[in-house]
Parts: C-alpha cells; structure tokens; sequence
C-alpha cells in the first residue's frame, strides 16, 4: 500500500542508543536529560527565541486558548486540521470563522476586521501545510484592535519568513511533532512564546502550576513530553537534511509529471522559506477528486483529502457562510510523501491523475 505519508524512522540502533541514556540515568519523564538536550537542539536549529517542547501539538493550543483567549470570541480558520476548531470549543471560547485565500489556503486577513466584536480576544490562524498566513498583516490588525495572535504551525516545522522562523511571529506559535509530521517524536509537540512573562505563564501552565514541590504558581495542567519521546526526537534530528531533501525531490518529481492545465497546487507566501510538508493538489471540481480517489485506491494508492470538511460544517460551531474554504474543501487532495517513496511509484501516481482528467474532459 502506498499511504499519504509514513512516519519516517530512524536506524533503529539510534533510537535505542537514545533510550539506553534514560535507562541509564532511572528518569523517564519530567524534563530529563534527553528533553532540555533536544529542546536545545531544536532551538539552535529553528533559530527561535525560546521552545517549550510538550507532550503533543494540541495541549499548546489550549494552553495558549487558557492564557489568552478567556473565554471569548477566536477569530480563526476553518481550513485546517480539526484539533484547531476543537482546542477553542474545549477551552469555552467561541470559534468566529473567516474565510480562506482561495490559492494561499491561509486566513484571509482582508476579512478579519469585519468579524471583529468586543468579545474578540484573539485570532488562532494556521500555516497551512506550512504556508505562513501573512503574518504582517495579522499583526497589524490584532494590535489595532488590542487582540492577541495565536498560530497553530502544527504543519510549519522549519519554515521561515523574511529569513525568520515563523515560530517568531505572533504572541504564541505551536508546532506538531505526531509521528505524521515533518519532524517528530511519535507524540509530541512544542510551544514557542517571546515574551518572557508569557513564556513563564505557559511553562508552569504545562506542570500542573508548580512552584517548587510544594507550591503553586495558579492553575496548570500535564503537557509534558517524556524522555521516551524525545529519544525518537534525538534520533530523528541528525536525519532532519535527509528528510528535507528527499521530501524536495518527491515533489519536484510531481511538479514535473503532472499536467497542469486541469489541476493547480497551493501558492506560497512570497519571501517564505518552505518545508516541503504536504503535497496538495487543487482538482477542477469534487467529482473529478471522487475519480481520481477511486483509481488511485483501486492501486492501493491511498491519498487524503486535507482537509475535509471544511471546519465551519462540524456538529458544534455555528455554521459560518465560509464558502471558498467549504468550497475548496471538497476537491483537494493531498498526495503521497514520505522518505522512501519510489520515483515509479511517483510516476504511476502522476500517470493515473493525468489519465484521469482526461478521460473526465472527454466524457463532459
Ligand atoms: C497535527 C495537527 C494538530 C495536532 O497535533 P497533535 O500533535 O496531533 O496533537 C493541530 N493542528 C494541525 C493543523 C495539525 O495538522
């Protein structure tokens, strides 16, 4: 079977080198040796101002909803993967959705002011398959208003705009280190915060609010990653070069072989420094992608449709009159990419699409 992704694992000898140090040391969780050296690790290499690495990429999202959403009305996207809706019903604030670019596939700031309330508390964008979301612009608009910006980067591991990290933009970001994304640790994720104070807040709010063994600094819950996970992280770093240019050359090789006159990918944010995460393809219309779904499968090739359906459609937010993000929901498709997908396999895939659009055209 050929999935949309597989999680890329390290030589097996590294991840136990990696765990042999927590035997070693008796500590499995509770920021061991293994968590501050990756923590470290990831800093240095994103080029970011402080990390907190947590126990997946959803916990940071509500830690960040907790500190600064309060209760009110979020400003956010309702293209993206379901836990960015889910983390601001969890925390009791209200998601207000704003519609999408229909090529960058990010939040269309131009319509952010006109959802604005006095219950606005913030806006919680995504950077969708690491696609920044124009952060300036966002900021602007947040600081005008006096609201706070959160960024779910669950997808951005790595990217930069303006030859920043994207975790640099906006008063949270988090990121995503499930066994399905670009850099993981099986479970995992990480929250980055410039603001000293903030950042404080945050780390305790991730230890259940501990100050010492027998104080409290205010209310916290359990976002901490153990040692087990950041062995998979120490190992899966070294191997990060590795992963990025075989990612680069799996979607150079689409971006060749497929016919362009009936499909389009996503566009990027110019000035952007792009991760090669996701490989989506834009289909004509949803009955075409259905086809296509089908032939592929038919191969026991599985791609996936991120994201589908739109957000605004789940059972527990106000339906929103979002209808490019509805709209572009329904004829998106994600192809595969992973470390050790095979150029025939790539080939076959671009074949079976292109064959399929044409055979729609000449059946229309
Ligand atoms: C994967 C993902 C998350 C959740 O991350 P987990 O580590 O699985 O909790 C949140 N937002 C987006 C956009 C994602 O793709």
């Amino acid at each position: 079977m050929i999935p949309v992704t597989k999680s890329f694992l390290p030589p097996i000898e590294e991840y136990t080198a990696q765990v042999q140090r927590a035997y070693d040391n008796n500590w499995l969780t509770n920021r061991g040796e293994l968590v501050l050296e990756l923590e470290e690790k990831l800093k240095a290499y994103l080029g970011v101002s402080n990390i907190l690495i947590t126990n997946n990429g959803t916990i940071p999202l509500q830690i960040a909803l907790k500190l600064l959403g309060k209760g009110g009305e979020i400003i956010t996207t309702p293209f993206s993967y379901v836990a960015t809706t889910a983390a601001i019903v969890w925390e009791n604030c209200t998601p207000v959705f704003v519609d999408i670019h229909p090529e960058y596939l990010t939040i269309d700031e131009t319509k952010i002011e006109a959802v604005i309330t006095d219950k606005t508390t913030c806006i919680l964008a995504t950077h969708v398959f690491g696609n920044p979301c124009n952060v300036e612009e966002i900021e602007r608009i947040a600081k005008k208003h006096n609201l706070k910006v959160i960024y779910d980067g669950a997808h951005a591991f790595g990217v930069q705009y303006k030859g920043k990290s994207i975790f640099e933009y906006g008063d949270i970001s988090t990121c995503s280190f499930h066994a399905t994304k670009l850099f993981h640790t099986a479970e995992g994720g990480a929250i980055f915060c410039k603001d000293p104070e903030l950042a404080n807040q945050i780390y305790y709010s991730h230890n259940f609010g501990h100050n010492g063994p027998l104080e409290f600094h205010g209310l916290g819950i359990n976002g901490k990653i153990s040692e087990l996970q950041a062995a998979m992280g120490l190992a899966v770093f070294p191997n990060m070069e590795t992963i990025l240019s075989e990612r680069k050359k799996i979607i150079d090789f689409y971006k060749r072989e497929l016919d362009y006159d009936f499909l389009s990918t996503q566009r990027h944010l110019e000035e952007t420094i792009w991760n090669n995460s996701y490989f989506p393809v834009l289909l004509e219309n949803e009955k075409i992608l259905l086809e296509i779904e089908r032939v592929l499968n038919e191969e026991d090739i599985c791609p996936r449709r991120y994201f589908y359906p739109s957000l605004n459609h789940l059972p527990y937010v106000t339906e929103s009159n979002t209808s490019i993000a509805s709209e572009i929901a329904k004829r998106i498709l994600c192809l595969p990419l992973y470390v050790g997908l095979e150029e025939h396999s790539i080939l076959k895939i671009c074949q079976l699409i292109n064959s399929t659009i044409q055979k729609s055209i000449v059946t229309c």
